[in-house]
C-alpha cells in the first residue's frame, strides 16, 4: 500500500517531502502522497515527527 497521511495529524512541516526519494509527496494544507509515484520505502514514516504516516 502507498504511504497514507492522517490529515488530522499532519502539521505540514515538509520533512516527509524532503526525505521522499521519488518526490511523491507535496505539501498543501497537509502532506499529499501521489500514490502512483510512491515506492513504499517507508522513509516518510520514519521521519514524520508526529507519526502521521502509515504504509
Ligand atoms: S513511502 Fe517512500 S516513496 Fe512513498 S511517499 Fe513515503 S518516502 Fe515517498
Ligand atoms: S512529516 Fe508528518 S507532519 Fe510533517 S508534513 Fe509530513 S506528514 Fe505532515
Amino acid at each position: 500500500m502507498p504511504a497514507k497521511v492522517d490529515e488530522g495529524c499532519c502539521v505540514a512541516c515538509g520533512m516527509c517531502a524532503e526525505e521522499c526519494p521519488v518526490g511523491a509527496i507535496t505539501i498543501e494544507s497537509v502532506a499529499v502522497v501521489n500514490e502512483d509515484e510512491c515506492i513504499e520505502c517507508g522513509h516518510c514514516v520514519e521521519v514524520c515527527p508526529n507519526d502521521c504516516i502509515t504504509l
